[in-house]
C-alpha cells in the first residue's frame, strides 16, 4: 500500500503526453489544448482609438480650462476620420473610434459643454488621456498563446482578435472503459436476485466527457478470465488509457491484476492508502496506461477525481503544472476517519464552508453522492476534525 502523494507522483510519471495533433476551426476548439504557439501578425489595438465617448483634442490646446474649441467632424466607431485636428480644433469621437491625425488626447463627454459647432472643455486633461495606442497591448510577432494552454472563453476571444481562424490542437485522449462483474446488469436489465445495475459505466463516461476525453465504451464484462483477457486486450489496443472498474480486490473472482501481467502489462501500483479506493491497480502497456479501479461506485468516482483528472491533464498535452483544485475551508460538521488511510468524505462546499453529506459514507452508497462538489480530506494519522475547524478539501 503506497501513500496517496506517492501514487500521484508515480501516475504522473507513467503518463505520456499525446503528441498527435489536429487542425480545427478556432470556434470548435473550446476546451481543447493548443499544440502550437499563436503569434499575432497585427498590432493590438489595431489603431490608436478612443476609450471614451467625448472629444479628441490637442493636449497643447487645453493647458488651462475652460477653453473653447471648434468641432470639425464627428467620428463614430468603425468610420475612419476624414480631417486633421488643427490648433484650436476638436473632433467629436465615440468609444472605439479611430483617433484623428493631429489629436493626441481624449476629453470625456462629461467634462465638456457643447454649443453648436463649438465645445468648451471644462477641465484640463492629462496628455494622452483615454487614448488606446496602436500596439500598446500586443505588437506584431508577439506570442499571444503558448502550446499546452487550454482554450477557454478568454483564449477563444484572443484567437478571434488575432484572426487565427484555424488552430492546431492535440487530439483528445481516447479512454476505454468497461465494468467487470457477474452481478452487473444494464439499467434496463432484469433485476434477478443478486444482481446490481452497472452504474460505474455511466459515471465514468460522464466524468471523461467532462474532462475532454473521447470515451470508448466496452460495456459489462463477466468475471471470467477469458472474457476479461479479451476485454483488456481490446481496450489496450484501442485507447491511450483504460479504466476498468471492479475485480481488483483480493476476492477469488478478482482476476484483473493476474491478467494484466499475463498480457504483458507491467504492474506499477497495486494498492494505495486511500479510503475509499484502496485496491487501485496501475499497469503500463507499450502505448497505453491501465487503471484498474475498485468497483464500489464511490471508490470509482473518488479515484477519477483524485487521480484520473491529473493523468488526463498531462496526457492531453496541457502544460505543467498538473494540479487539482485544493482549498482550506471551515467544516460545518465533525469529520471522522480511521486514520490509517487518507480518507475522502463527500459533501458540498457551500460558500466558504464544507457541509458533509448526510447518511452513510460507505463506498457502496452512491445515493448521498448527489450534488457533491467537494471532498474533505483527512490525512493519515488524523481521526477527527471538529465541527468548525479547518479542513483541506478537493473541489470536484
Ligand atoms: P469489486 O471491486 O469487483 O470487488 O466490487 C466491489 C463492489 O462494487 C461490489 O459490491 C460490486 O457489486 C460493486 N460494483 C462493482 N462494479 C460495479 C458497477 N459497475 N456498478 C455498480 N456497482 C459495482
Ligand atoms: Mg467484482
Amino acid at each position: 500500500m503506497i501513500p496517496v502523494p506517492e501514487a500521484e507522483t508515480q501516475l504522473l510519471n507513467l503518463t505520456q503526453p499525446l503528441t498527435e495533433t489536429e487542425l480545427l476551426p478556432f470556434d470548435q476548439a473550446h476546451n481543447r489544448i493548443l499544440a502550437k504557439s499563436v503569434i499575432s501578425t497585427a498590432p493590438f489595438p489595431y489603431w490608436d482609438n478612443s476609450a471614451m465617448d467625448g472629444y479628441a483634442v490637442r493636449a497643447a490646446d487645453v493647458q488651462t480650462a475652460p477653453v473653447t474649441l471648434e468641432v470639425i467632424e464627428e467620428i463614430p466607431a468603425g468610420i475612419p476620420p476624414q480631417k486633421t485636428v488643427q490648433t484650436g480644433q476638436a473632433a467629436r469621437i465615440f468609444t472605439g473610434a479611430m483617433l484623428p491625425t493631429g489629436a493626441d488626447t481624449i476629453v470625456m463627454q462629461e467634462d465638456t459643454q457643447r454649443e453648436g459647432d463649438r465645445v468648451t472643455i471644462q477641465t484640463v486633461p492629462q496628455p494622452q488621456a483615454f487614448v488606446r495606442h496602436q500596439g500598446s497591448f500586443v505588437q506584431p510577432g508577439d506570442i499571444v498563446l503558448r502550446p499546452g494552454c487550454k482554450l477557454g472563453p478568454a483564449e477563444l476571444a484572443i484567437l478571434a482578435t488575432v484572426q487565427c481562424t484555424t488552430v492546431e490542437v492535440y487530439r483528445r485522449p481516447r479512454v476505454a472503459i468497461f465494468s467487470t462483474g457477474d452481478e452487473l446488469i444494464t439499467p434496463a436489465g432484469e433485476l434477478a436476485p443478486g444482481k446490481i445495475v452497472d452504474s460505474n459505466q455511466y459515471a465514468l463516461a460522464a466524468f471523461l466527457q467532462q474532462q475532454g476525453a473521447t470515451v470508448v465504451p466496452l460495456g459489462i464484462v463477466p468475471d471470467d478470465p477469458k472474457s476479461l483477457r479479451e476485454a483488456i486486450a481490446t481496450a489496450t489496443q484501442q485507447s491511450d488509457l483504460v479504466l476498468s472498474t471492479g475485480g481488483v480486490s483480493v476476492g477469488d473472482y478478482d482476476y484483473i491484476d493476474q491478467l494484466l501481467a499475463e498480457l504483458g502489462g507491467e504492474i506499477k501500483i497495486q494498492s494505495v492508502a486511500i479510503k475509499p479506493g484502496k485496491p487501485l491497480t496501475v499497469a503500463t502497456f507499450p502505448n497505453c496506461l491501465y487503471l484498474g479501479i475498485p468497483g464500489n461506485p464511490v471508490s470509482a468516482l473518488v479515484c477519477c477525481w483524485r487521480f484520473v483528472r491529473l493523468v488526463l491533464q498531462k496526457m492531453s498535452g496541457q502544460a505543467a503544472p498538473w494540479i487539482l483544485p485544493w482549498q482550506m475551508v471551515r467544516s460545518r460538521d465533525r469529520l471522522t476517519a480511521g486514520g490509517r488511510r487518507e480518507t475522502y468524505l463527500w459533501g458540498q462546499l457551500q460558500g466558504e464552508e464544507f457541509v458533509l453529506s448526510g447518511g452513510s459514507h460507505s463506498s457502496g452508497n452512491l445515493m448521498n453522492l448527489a450534488q457533491t462538489n467537494a471532498l474533505a480530506v483527512l490525512p493519515v494519522g488524523i481521526t477527527e476534525i471538529e465541527a468548525g475547524a479547518m479542513v483541506r478539501i478537493l473541489r470536484v
